[in-house]
């Protein structure tokens, strides 16, 4: 494809089409029925690298138990564990209990308006401030993503690397330039709704139902569907992870991850490499002869899980330090298991 530079001439006339289309077919979402800068928060938290639909019931589940910054900052970390199960990125829970704690110490107790304060807390990045400022404050400020930044890059037929700091430094100061003086978090949600809606990622995008589209240059140059140009990543690294499903009765045995690295501190079925004999041995564990479970994959961003069960029943109800005996009602109320594992706990493997 030809290296274009990009032309962003004709952006300016885009807030008034996209705030009427914006009008008309934005999505109703439940955090914006009451955009509190809580509210605004905890969903893009949520939402950074999650789907919408897999987010929608946990947001109103979260926002029922957990309705502001102070109950957050004082939330037992193991049930903010176990209500952001299924969202993946534990991290950014941690992170977000961070900041409700770290804006509990200030004199105000509440999150500030200006983007270059709500920085200064725990896991707020650049998008993150702007779309709290913009949202819940009307501050003229960009939040720029990667929905945000494929819609850009294809309305200006810019055809650089994305994933190159200073092509997105410049993209979103091109965004910034025509943010709207009214109304700016409806513009940067706006931009947000056309992304995940008609500019669509890994796909065609929708031009024939998008308002910008006589301003599209990708769509005029029909490039729209190579943009935007993202370096090759390095592929995942494959890891072959052997998975105990240790049983007593109807209890399975559970252990919490490290502190550190991937899925810190979560619940799992112990896992190991080699072979279940050996880890066994090594744990003192006594138990029967091991029969084959299911198989799994999961996708990390940098790793790639082959997952292997091993079944077997307990010999004497002896756990090494630190294990537990779940039941599946403990399992489903109490422990945060990552959705890696969701496949050892469906129902029709409680059977075998
Ligand atoms: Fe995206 Fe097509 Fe709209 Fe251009 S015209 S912004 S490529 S949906």
């Amino acid at each position: 494809m030809e290296q274009l530079t990009g032309d962003f001439s004709l952006l300016g006339r885009i807030p008034s089409l996209l705030l009427s289309w914006y009008d008309a077919w934005g999505r109703t979402l439940p955090w914006r029925s009451d955009p509190t800068p809580y509210h605004v928060l905890v969903s893009e938290v949520m939402l950074q690298q999650t789907r919408v639909e897999a987010v929608l019931d946990r947001y109103e589940r979260f926002i029922r138990e957990v309705p502001d910054l102070k109950t957050l900052a004082e939330l037992p970390e193991d049930r903010l564990l176990k209500l952001w199960q299924g969202l993946g990125y534990y991290s950014r829970a941690r992170n977000l209990q961070k900041c409700a704690k770290a804006v509990m110490e200030t004199p105000e107790k509440e999150l500030p308006a200006d983007p270059a304060l709500l920085r200064k807390f725990p896991g707020i990045g650049e998008y993150c401030a702007g779309s709290v400022a913009s949202i819940a404050f009307g501050v003229r400020a960009p939040a720029v993503d990667g929905n945000v930044l494929r819609v850009t890059a294809r309305l200006a037929a810019c055809a650089r690397d994305v994933t190159l700091p200073p092509v997105r430094r410049e993209l979103r100061s091109r965004v910034e330039e025509i943010l709207p003086k009214e109304r700016c978090g409806d513009f940067n949600q706006a931009l947000m709704d056309l992304g995940a809606t008609v500019c669509l990622p890994n796909a065609a995008p929708l031009c024939e139902k998008c308002p910008l589209r006589d301003l599209c240059l990708g769509r005029a140059r029909g490039i729209a569907q190579e943009l935007p140009v993202r370096g090759k990543r390095a592929p995942r690294r494959v890891e072959e992870i052997g998975v105990l499903l240790l049983r007593r009765e109807d209890r399975v045995a559970l252990r919490r991850r490290p502190d550190a690295g991937l899925l810190a501190g979560l619940w799992e079925p112990p896992t190991f490499s080699g072979s279940p004999e050996e880890f066994c041995r090594a744990q003192g564990i006594s138990c029967g002869a091991f029969a084959p479970g299911p198989k799994g994959k999961h996708l990390f961003t940098h790793v790639e899980w082959r997952m292997t069960g091993y079944l077997a029943e307990s010999a004497d109800g002896c756990l090494p330090e630190g294990w537990v005996w779940a039941d599946s009602s403990e399992i489903a109320k109490k422990f945060a298991l990552p959705s890696a594992f969701s496949i050892f706990f469906q129902k029709k493997d409680a059977k075998s």
